[in-house]
């Protein structure tokens, strides 16, 4: 652009930056007109965890995933679970020297079927994504990405070629929610998500749910209408509990009598997987996935733990009906 400026494609913040200076997310730089990632293969987080934690059910279910984090994000959430790497620099973060080779390595090292992309969010590492995933793929490896949906269509129709199944957060359903709490927008994710359809990518949803915030029922209500009608009865939607966190710690965790409210809600408005996480006791209804023809438990879950699976070749083991998802 003019005066050796850089205008960033990568997201909906469209950002034009100066020469020396950084994007919003702090991770990529213009140095003499040429715009860099400064994050390529230097994670700041390692983890490996049960993809249930993603939350991502209808995906090999019972598998691990080995995950990994930049710093830096594209939004700014006042709920923000890991606001110490992804509101962070490079430069404040401890960072591992980590190619994608060398993720793909740990990940069979450590018994992983999946890689994640995950914590922060991974839209500002693309270039990083893209080529470990590419890599990963080709090692039979499932990369999966764990994202706020804040990505534009191109880049995000890229990626789906490389990656086995996203995960979304659809935050709340109002464009005020996703102004005044995330300093993002709601539409673009509206966007990501009907594109998604589009290209037959795997994907699930998570709300979470944050008393006085977007627990209206009307709001949910709305929100599991704009999914099925949009998306279809089968893309699976997680309402998740909040709990006190970051900028938001006078807001107190959501009860239990809320998030099975939603679910209530979701499964009345059709949709067949409705799951409520991070909410005690762990064994409840609402953990299970049931099939949508029978009505039996075809995979049943305490918590991360998967303790029955009742899907054959996709299908229910009692009475056939496909069950929507990558389980190989
Ligand atoms: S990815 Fe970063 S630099 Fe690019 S538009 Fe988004 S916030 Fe700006």
């Amino acid at each position: 652009m003019k005066n050796n400026s850089v205008t960033c494609l990568l997201c909906p913040r469209h950002c034009t930056v100066p020469e020396g200076g950084r994007g919003d997310c702090g991770v990529r730089q213009n140095r003499d007109g040429k715009y860099y990632t400064l994050v390529w293969g230097n994670p700041c987080a390692l983890g490996t965890d049960p993809i249930e934690k993603k939350p991502l059910y209808h995906v090999i279910p019972g598998g691990k995933a080995f995950s990994i984090a930049t710093a830096g994000c594209n939004m700014r959430c006042k709920f923000c679970q890991n606001w110490n790497i992804s509101q962070a620099k490079p430069e404040e973060t401890r960072n591992f020297d980590l190619p994608p080779g060398q993720v793909v390595k740990y990940a069979a090292k450590y018994n992983c079927e999946a890689i994640a992309f995950t914590y922060n969010e991974p839209t500002v590492f693309y270039e990083y994504m893209y080529d470990t995933a590419k890599l990963a793929k080709a090692k039979k490896l499932k990369p999966v990405v764990v994202s706020n949906g804040f990505m534009n269509g191109d880049p995000m129709t890229e990626l789906c070629k490389v990656v086995s199944a996203v995960k979304i957060d659809l935050k709340a359903f109002t464009e005020e929610f996703y102004k005044k709490m995330t300093g993002g927008s709601l539409q673009p994710v509206l966007d990501t998500l009907t594109l998604l359809k589009k290209l037959g990518m795997w994907f699930e949803i998570v709300n979470l749910i944050i008393p006085t915030a977007n627990d209206e029922p009307a709001e949910i209500k709305a929100m599991c209408r704009w999914i099925k009608k949009e998306l279809g009865p089968d893309v699976p939607l997680h309402f998740s509990a909040f709990h006190p966190m970051y900028k938001l710690r006078n807001v107190p965790r959501t009860p239990n009598k809320t998030m099975f409210a939603a679910y209530d809600i979701a499964r009345a408005e059709g949709l067949h997987y409705v799951y409520v996480g991070n909410v005690r006791p762990v064994g409840h209804r609402a953990e299970k996935t049931y099939c949508p023809k029978c009505g039996k438990v075809v995979i049943d879950r305490r918590g991360y733990l998967v303790t029955q699976i009742n899907v054959k070749d996709g299908k229910c083991a009692f009475c056939g009906q496909p069950i929507k998802g990558v389980w190989k």
